[in-house]
């Protein structure tokens, strides 16, 4: 039957209701600032955004966003293509390229668009794309669309991706090379350094995906491919609005020329209506506080290796280094959903993650850490791990080496 593959979701709903935990879809009913809102009628500590410089509720961006609206209303009600390209599309492009130090953007609707269309129409029918195996599922969901073959490589391990290059002789030097920034759910940083070098060796492509890495890392804050200083071996930097920027959409930038012929192949890009102005103007703006206010990125890593170091001192399983994105790796899977609730009932709201979304079959507590989270907050949040701890919730199973 049509509906029999959807049974495993459907048993893990239910599971879910039996327990009385609704971590998917959680209603947030009042915004209250950057890192506190109402959610399922409790105050609570946004620790599960990607708000990663607390940009949403920035009253700058919000007056922009009004100003946009009042003056050329609410949405474009159409594709880039056809009717949706205004005045502040082209600016917030050229604002784009112009922080990227490239001459080419494109901006799309979504973070989504942008990687899955890039991936998309990069590579063809003929073409070899070598792909991260822990990617986004946008970087997955493009490469399927794309017809070209597809080799995963293990995540994160450069000796690999070597050794499939290798094998594959003369069309090495047409292949596609794609990996994030920072990996959105365990916050480990690619080793780009290794991925350019092997890049030039063969003198394939590279995509990085910065999602959640523009703003957070690198001395103005390009992202990892900035932190490790291999700019100039990425031919396309992907990336999203919605996280360091606090609104909504995606991002390509290149140094080549060609991507003004690629934007016009991209389906993702032709075939949807274009951000409302709203969300132009206020993209704009955090894009040029990014660049005025480099302070929120450092606060932002001080929260990060307070809330790492935290939790890591109780004897949790998180990533090998600090980092924005901080997960907390569960093997009892009834567990972690006990534990996600103890966090809410505590007033702290962070993400549930379960595969496929999470890397391994574990089950991830993923925090995210804000610069506008204050030391109390982060404190809180920690407090509020430390006594699910003692009320035995976190039981050894859940701890990592130390
Ligand atoms: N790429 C990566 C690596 C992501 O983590 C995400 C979102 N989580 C996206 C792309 C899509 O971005 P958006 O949510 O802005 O559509």
């Amino acid at each position: 039957m049509l509906f029999d593959k959807f049974q495993a979701m459907a048993d893990f709903r239910a599971e879910l209701a039996e327990q009385g935990v609704a971590p998917f879809g959680a209603v947030t009913e009042e915004i209250l600032s950057a890192t506190e809102g109402i959610v399922q009628g409790r105050k609570v500590i946004l620790a599960g955004t990607n708000n990663y410089l607390g940009l949403s509720y920035d009253s700058r961006c919000i007056a922009k966003a009004q100003e946009a609206a009042q003056r050329w209303g609410t949405g474009t009600t159409g594709s880039r293509v056809a009717n949706g390209s205004f005045e502040g599309h082209q600016a917030l492009e050229d604002e784009i390229a112009e922080f990227y130090g490239v001459d080419h953007a494109i901006a799309f609707s979504t973070g989504y668009a942008a990687t899955m269309g890039m991936c998309a129409t990069l590579a063809g029918p003929g073409d070899v794309i070598l792909l991260d195996a822990d990617s986004h599922s946008s970087i997955y969901s493009g490469v399927k669309l794309s017809g070209a073959d597809i080799i995963r490589f293990k995540h994160s391990n450069p000796d690999d991706l070597a050794k499939r290059l290798r094998r594959l002789g003369d069309r090495a030097g047409q292949a596609l090379i794609i990996a994030e920034g920072i990996y959105s759910m365990l916050g480990d940083v690619a080793p780009l350094q290794e991925i350019a070098a092997i890049k030039r060796e063969y003198g394939s492509y590279l995509l990085v995906d910065e999602a959640h890495s523009m703003g957070v890392l690198g001395e103005s804050g390009r992202g990892a491919a900035q932190a490790a200083g291999v700019e100039s071996d990425v031919d396309f930097t992907a990336g999203t609005f919605s996280k360091s920027l606090g609104s909504v959409g995606g991002f390509c930038v290149s140094p080549h020329a060609e991507l003004e012929h690629i934007r016009f192949c991209i389906n993702a890009y032709i075939f949807t209506a274009s951000s409302s102005p709203s969300v132009i103007a206020s993209t704009r703006e955090a894009l040029r506080i990014i660049s005025s206010e480099p302070e929120r990125r450092e606060q932002l890593w001080r929260n990060s290796h307070q809330l790492y170091d935290g939790l890591k001192s109780l004897g949790l399983k998180v990533g090998p280094s600090a980092s924005p994105v901080v997960a907390v790796e569960f093997e009892d899977h009834a567990n972690t959903i006990a534990c996600w609730q103890g966090l809410m009932d505590q007033g702290v709201y962070v993400n549930l993650v379960v595969p496929p979304a999470s890397p391994s079959t574990n089950f991830l507590l993923r925090n995210s850490v804000s610069a506008a989270h204050s030391p109390q907050q982060i404190d809180e949040i920690i407090a509020a791990y430390a006594s699910l701890k003692d009320r035995g919730l976190l039981t050894s199973a859940e701890h990592g080496e130390g």
